[in-house]
């Protein structure tokens, strides 16, 4: 490993640092070789890596850290939060020469936990486990996880559970939260912090003539990217507060996360989520939302005299969101079409997810079907075969005259055939509970190559529970 240690030199305001806190009978989970290649882990740090990723170990030259933030959480302003149960345990560069965060996820509590225990349950650790490899592998921007480890110690949620550490990877954990957290209780460190995420994640823009604003243009226009790709993966978050959301637009903190199997635009995950604010349907608006929050944060950068300016220059960039969301998201559903990328087309695919949705049809099986050009399938299991029937000669329409072929390998290269379905994950955790991780070795190599067909496929990889069978509650408690 190479540390490249750059958090520790902001202001000590900002982090406490101390040591992870090790749970009796650690043991190994999953590892992932590759993702730990790609840091430039020496084959000794390799065979090391459950003391690494239990907390017995740290490494020489990094003390541990906890970051302080703040946030709003589902709409309400909830004052300071912080790393509760996670600590940066190094920055490491990986082989393209970039920095790369390794969070050690349940390390114990820290003076940000208030009043949670500091752990993180087996059940949750696979589940961030096996979601971030998913997203990586989807070409989603997204945290991921060299490994993980399960323990003999009981930490109590709604039954006991085993404790758990996850070993998070991401391009950065600043999230919008830290900015809110620094107006907030040391204002005095906003311009420096702000100089720093710019040269850290966004160096392009410090030749920029407003440096500020075109760092605030990249946050939202990589923000609008990683959710229009959320939505074209069936992906809902769970839990968008803005201490969750990371200022390099890349997926963080998803807890309550599912990917969306029968079609239901108001489809909440979290059960937490009585009001469904974080509902698939609301990611896009709630994205718009915590920007305009995290912007107001910017605000005070700017001189007086200029301050109204500024305000107008935020704005403008802000209403660039919107746009750069649709142009991704219809593009992207295009591809998924095998259609041409027009207007017309992204009708024809308004239509076909009318569809899905009043036939109650599983999103990521039928846009397989629709690319395997298994038409009959599809229409079988459909109750309105008019408003099929009508789809699919508007569908053969717009494909007429087009080189097929390059469609068709657009769209192989755009639905998945594996997602992580909650039933998927809920097997593998129980059997984990038992001290069993094969099933989590064999999602995790279906959920690397996601576009193609893996010999260790069952046939219930590819579709949701019968409809009789109740689903699995997934909560905010983790
Ligand atoms: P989340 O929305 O799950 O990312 O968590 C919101 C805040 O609660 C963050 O500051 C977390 O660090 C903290 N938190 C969540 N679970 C725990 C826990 N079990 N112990 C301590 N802090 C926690
Ligand atoms: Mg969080």
């Amino acid at each position: 490993m190479i540390l490249n240690s750059r958090y520790p030199k902001l202001n000590s305001k900002l982090y406490h640092q101390q040591q992870p806190s090790s749970l009796h009978g650690a043991k190994a989970g999953h590892f992932n070789a590759a993702l730990a290649n790609t840091l430039q882990w020496s084959e000794a740090e390799k065979d090391n890596w459950v003391a690494l990723c239990s907390g017995q170990q740290t490494l020489n030259d990094f003390e541990p850290l906890a970051m302080v933030y703040a946030g709003h959480q589902f709409g309400q302003w909830a004052g300071q939060l912080g790393d509760g149960r996670g600590l940066l345990i190094a920055q490491v560069q990986n082989q393209h020469g970039q920095i790369i965060d390794l969070h050690l996820k349940g390390a114990g509590k820290t003076p940000y936990s208030r009043m949670g225990d500091g752990r993180a349950v087996l059940r949750s650790v696979i589940r961030e486990y096996l979601a971030g490899h998913a997203l990586n592998a989807l070409g989603i921007a997204s945290s991921n996880a060299i490994g993980f480890t399960s323990s003999s110690q009981k930490v109590q949620r709604e039954r006991a559970e085993f404790g758990a550490m996850l070993l998070r990877t991401a391009d950065s954990h600043i999230r919008l939260g830290h900015f809110e957290w620094i107006n907030q209780y040391a204002p005095e460190q906003l311009a420096d912090f702000t100089q720093k995420c710019i040269e850290w994640h966004f160096p392009e823009c410090l030749t920029e003539e407003q440096p500020i604003l075109a760092f605030a243009q990249q946050v939202i226009t990589r923000t609008a990217i990683m959710i229009a790709n959320w939505q074209l993966v069936g992906f809902a978050h769970g839990v968008m507060n803005t201490d969750n959301l990371n200022i390099t637009g890349s997926t963080l903190d998803f807890g309550p996360f599912g990917f969306m199997e029968r079609f239901r635009p108001n489809w909440i995950n979290n059960h937490s989520d009585a009001q469904g604010r974080y509902s698939y349907q609301n990611q896009p608006s709630i994205g718009h939302w915590n920007l305009w929050m995290w912007l107001n944060n910017l605000m005070p950068l700017a001189k007086a005299e200029e301050k109204e300016q500024f305000k107008q220059d935020l704005a403008s960039a802000l209403e660039q969101y919107e746009p750069t969301f649709l142009a991704h998201y219809q593009q992207g559903l295009n591809n998924k079409m095998g259609l041409p990328d027009t207007s017309e087309s992204f009708d024809c695919a308004m239509q076909f997810l009318r569809i899905l949705q009043s036939e109650q049809l599983d999103y990521t099986q039928s846009f397989l079907r629709l690319q395997q050009q298994d038409y009959q399938k599809l229409r079988d299991d459909c109750l309105n075969l008019h408003q099929f029937d009508q789809f699919l000669a508007q569908y053969h329409a717009l494909r007429e005259n087009q080189d097929l072929e390059q469609l068709q390998t657009t769209m192989q290269q755009h639905n998945p055939r594996y997602v992580l379905r909650n039933h998927m994950a809920q097997r593998a955790i129980e059997a984990a509970e038992n001290d069993d991780f094969s099933e989590v070795d064999r999602l995790f190599q279906l959920l690397a190559t996601p576009f193609s067909q893996h010999p260790l496929e069952r046939a219930e990889d590819l579709a949701p529970l019968a409809s009789d069978q109740a689903e699995i509650a997934v909560s905010c408690s983790s």
